[in-house]
């Protein structure tokens, strides 16, 4: 992997840099800017070795111009973590946008508007990796998080662009994940939780090659629970999901020992004002479901995460964002901002517990991609890596 110590001198020249700003908006206003964060080592280092910058990033899916996913917001933030003023361009391509980068006094730091504005970005259309190509000298992809899409602004114009390099944060984010399958500290823990055994089957496979415990949670529980016969009543498990819950427990070999739960909390319905019960077994009623993983389970897990060597989480315990079914969730965050081991936690939703609970900082590694974090774990390759190769 070429990184920024790769490049040459870069004094007076422009670097087009993906990162990646598809941060949650409400009302405008942007509710959790860790990914603009996590790009400004990056940006500061480009900065203080002469570069100027053009940005692109994508936010949301817009349906043509949507004005409400602008990236003005993003600029704004930017501008302000970076101590610098950071223009909003006229678009995405094009001539307006090309004359104010070629403008001499032009921007330092100059973003592009959403590159899903252009039809041509999803289908990693040539023409508009040759625009963004125009647009700079050299190229840095930091965009862990857009990492596993084949886009133009991700893959194509890596391929127009002679000079390319991965930025710290898309360095860090695969260093990190491949060096857990790689001489990690022992044990090795995963632990998995989430809504579904076939998005992350794969993931478990993995883990059961190389870690020496999986714990089991979240709605994930409950296909590896129906395959052993027991009772799931109205829990979140497909049929199909249970076959791969089923082939996975069968198939001989691996390494990893599996723990399920031993307890539950349930209630009659998915809703922050349902009644919730616990369960101090894990054959639920018809008329429940579970929601949580119980407290001698969450105590267990904590257990076996406070003996790591390497922890890697993905997927929450439970249905954490209603306040009743968090509490698994919480022993497990907590558990896993105390341990001593190595750290590194992946996906959208255990992200958000982990700031939901005020322990994003105490983790060694919080990856910022979702669909990017699990592909590599999976041990696929992810184009955006391969076309700075
Ligand atoms: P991540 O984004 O971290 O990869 P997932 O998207 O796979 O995690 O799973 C998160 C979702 O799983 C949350 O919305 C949560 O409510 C849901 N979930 C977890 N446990 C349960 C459960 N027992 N029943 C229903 N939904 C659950
Ligand atoms: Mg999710």
């Amino acid at each position: 992997m070429k990184t920024l110590d790769d490049l040459g001198d870069l004094t007076g020249r422009r670097v087009l840099v993906r990162v990646d700003f598809n941060v949650p908006l409400a009302r405008g206003e942007i509710t959790d800017d860790t990914r603009i964060r996590a790009a400004v080592p990056t940006l500061r280092e480009l900065l203080g070795r002469g570069a100027r910058l053009v940005l692109v990033s994508h936010l949301g899916r817009p349906e043509d111009h949507e004005p409400g996913l602008s990236l003005r917001p993003a600029a704004e933030r930017l501008g302000e973590l970076l101590g610098t003023e950071v223009e909003l361009a006229p678009g995405v391509v094009g001539e307006a946008v090309q004359a104010r980068v070629a403008e001499p006094g032009g921007p330092r730091v100059l973003l592009l508007e959403n590159v899903r504005y252009e039809p041509g970005e999803t289908v990693n259309d040539p023409d508009l990796a040759i625009g963004l190509a125009a647009l700079a000298d050299v190229y840095v992809n930091d965009a862990f998080g857009a990492a596993h899409r084949a886009h133009a602004s991700t893959e194509g114009v890596a391929h127009v662009l002679g000079e390319r390099a991965a930025g710290r944060l898309l360095e860090r984010e695969v260093r990190t994940l491949t060096d857990l399958f790689e001489a990690p500290r022992r044990p090795l823990v995963a632990v998995l939780g989430g809504a579904k055994v076939s998005d992350k089957i794969d993931v478990i496979e993995r883990f059961r090659e190389a870690a020496d415990t999986i714990l089991i949670g979240g709605a994930m529980c409950f296909p590896f629970l129906a395959a052993l016969g027991h009772e799931v009543g109205g829990s979140l498990c497909e049929a199909a999901d249970v076959d791969l819950a089923r082939t996975t427990l069968t198939r001989a070999g691996g390494r990893a020992e599996l723990m399920l739960p031993q307890d539950l909390v349930i209630a009659a319905r998915f809703a922050a004002d349902a009644e919730s019960e616990q369960l101090d077994r894990i054959d639920v009623p018809a008329d429940r479901m579970g929601l949580d993983i119980g407290p001698r389970s969450a105590e267990a897990y904590a257990n076996v995460i406070q003996a790591a060597g390497t922890v890697f989480w993905n997927g929450p315990m439970g249905a954490f964002e209603l306040p009743r079914f968090a509490a698994g969730t919480r022993v497990v965050a907590e558990a896993v901002a105390a341990t001593e081991a190595v750290t590194v936690v992946g996906g959208g939703d255990s992200a958000a517990a982990l700031v939901q609970f005020g322990l994003a900082e105490q983790v060694t590694h919080l990856s910022t991609g979702g669909g990017a974090t699990l592909q590599l774990i999976e041990g696929k390759s992810l184009p955006g890596l391969e076309a700075l190769g």
